[in-house]
């Protein structure tokens, strides 16, 4: 099979026509059809976070495909399903945290693409719990970046508990903010979308943005306040100064959801008096698990939100990164294996 490899950090993937991966107990052999570029692949390839993947390695965790081999003991899913593999290449299933849904948190996780080989190959193994069923109204193309950018903005949403007509200030309008706008949009609230790009700001404004707020050439912090602050801000883009600009946008009884995951251990300082005075929070969300997946694709299939493609091969793997890092890409690289 071909695969993109990372052999080193820094270093271009490297294209290789590797052995097609057996599925052991509990696991089930995937054939990839799509699979999209997620900026934590990035942060994988340069070996940019704390915790970091041994090279060699195969990243990808937006994959799609069809199950094709079934491993010893596995009932579900069957040969021919179409399943969505994900971050959450598996967890343990009887911890605190996965038995009380909160399976993104367990500390045995597999991470797809980064513990585990993921989804830049034409096939993949992966535990038969965690290949998440694709509904028949969802494109293969559609589910690949609702399963880490459509799933990660949902929870994220979620957890901060938008209610209608409050106000949700998404900074970084890439892969998972462009999501990000439409899930806030369906929880009711007003959107203010802030990037350091014209193009993207525009893509926000048509995914129903009520406002939104140039980063390079307007003070977000001054912006957003002068529209009354936010209720909550959406923090998605890795650069540390845009998650204390995200902070500052709030207004009291603010929630501030750290998403994105900018290199090293980037430090936030919190004003303890304002978050005080403000009853302000910080809260950090990590993807999302099985049930809010199954969310993000019956809103999808019921024609509730819209993903931006821009269509590559996986030998483009290396040149996309560099469109995705230099801002050409509008939303999403989705590969087509
Ligand atoms: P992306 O490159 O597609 O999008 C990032 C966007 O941020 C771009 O539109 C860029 O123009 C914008 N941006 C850059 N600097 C900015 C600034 N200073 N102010 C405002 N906007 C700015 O990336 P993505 O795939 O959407 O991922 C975003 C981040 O989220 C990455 O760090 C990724 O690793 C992380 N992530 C976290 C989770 C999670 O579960 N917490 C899941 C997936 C991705
Ligand atoms: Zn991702
Ligand atoms: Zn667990």
């Amino acid at each position: 099979m071909q695969a993109a490899v990372v052999k080193e950090f820094h270093a271009p993937l490297e294209i290789q026509e590797l052995p097609i991966p057996e599925p052991g107990p509990g696991q089930v052999l995937v054939r990839i059809e799509f699979s999209g570029l997620c900026h934590t692949d990035i942060h994988a390839a340069n070996g940019d976070w704390p915790a970091k993947p041994t090279p060699p390695f195969i990243p990808g965790h937006e994959g799609i495909g069809r199950v094709e081999k079934l491993g010893a003991g596995v009932i579900a899913p069957a040969i021919g399903d179409r399943v969505a593999i994900a971050w959450l290449g598996s967890a343990c299933g009887h911890c605190r945290y996965c038995i009380d849904g909160w399976e993104t948190l367990c500390e045995q996780q597999q991470n797809s693409g980064y513990s585990v080989d993921g989804t830049f190959a034409d096939y993949v193994v992966v535990a038969a719990a965690f290949a998440c069923p694709v509904p028949d109204g969802v494109s293969s193309r559609d589910a690949a970046p609702l399963t880490c950018a459509g799933v990660t903005t949902y929870k994220a949403v979620k957890v901060a508990k938008v209610a209608p007509a409050e106000t949700v200030a998404v900074f970084g309008i890439g892969g998972l903010g462009h999501l990000a706008v439409q899930y806030a949009r369906i929880a009711g609230g007003f959107v203010i979308a802030v990037d350091i790009q014209d193009d993207k700001l525009a893509m926000a404004t048509e995914l129903g943005a009520d406002h939104v707020v140039n980063a390079r050439t307007a003070d977000p912090v001054a912006a957003i306040q002068a529209l009354g602050g936010a209720d909550v801000a959406i923090a998605l883009a890795a650069s540390p100064a845009s998650f204390d600009q995200a902070f500052r946008s709030l207004r009291r009884g603010g929630r501030l959801v750290c998403v994105a995951l900018p290199a090293d251990d980037g430090v936030l300082t919190i004003p303890i008096f304002d978050a005080v005075i403000g009853g302000k929070s910080v809260i950090g969300s990590i993807v999302g698990n099985r049930n809010d997946l199954a969310d993000v694709f019956a809103l999808h299939a019921a024609g509730r939100t819209k993903v931006i493609i821009a269509d590559r091969k996986l030998d483009q793997v290396n040149e996309s990164i560099a469109d995705v890092v230099s801002g050409r890409i509008a939303a999403r690289v989705v590969f087509q294996l």
